[in-house]
């Protein structure tokens, strides 16, 4: 990551990642805001923008998929919906409580002395918010995203880490 802006030499940092977030869903209704449930590394691995939070100069920016790399699938991930979608019950039991896990897109600030502290920039169900997989504790039926959850690239995804 770089020390500060290259433009204006501000040190804070508006670092813009696709993370992971996972989810209580209730009838194909999220239950709660959910949760990041990443780490730092995650956190830069999905990385596609660093912008100055002070005179918002662009010092990094990178238009391919942030999971898989396809070219221009960052445009992609950000305009389009879910393609995993969340059934109102799980079709093996009728459970209406899902566990799910998704990629956000979030914002935080890098630099400023204090831990950053990831924005969510799109809710359940909009564009940009992809379902990765869900899970049905009763039964342990698992349904995971064919191919790239992000831009529906056929893949291979590259190892995370
Ligand atoms: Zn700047
Ligand atoms: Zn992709
Ligand atoms: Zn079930």
């Amino acid at each position: 990551m770089t020390a500060g802006c290259t433009a204006c030499g501000h040190k804070t940092l508006a670092i813009t990642s696709y993370i992971d977030r996972s989810v209580v869903v209730m009838a194909a209704d999220p239950n709660d805001a959910g949760r990041w449930a990443h780490d730092g590394e995650k956190f830069v691995d999905g990385t596609y923008r660093v912008a100055c939070a002070t005179c918002a100069h662009i010092v990094f920016e990178h238009p391919d998929c942030p999971r898989c790399h396809t070219a221009g699938g960052l445009a992609t991930a950000l305009a389009t919906t879910s393609r995993l979608v969340i059934p109102k019950r799980c079709v093996n039991c009728n459970e209406l409580e899902l566990m799910a896990i998704a990629m956000v897109p979030a914002v935080a600030r890098y630099g400023g002395g204090e831990a950053p502290k990831p924005k969510p920039l799109v809710e359940f169900g909009e564009p940009g918010y992809h379902v990765v997989a869900y899970a049905c504790d009763a039964c342990d039926n698992a349904v995971v995203a064919e191919g790239c959850a992000l831009c529906g690239a056929a893949g291979p995804l590259r190892p995370r880490p």
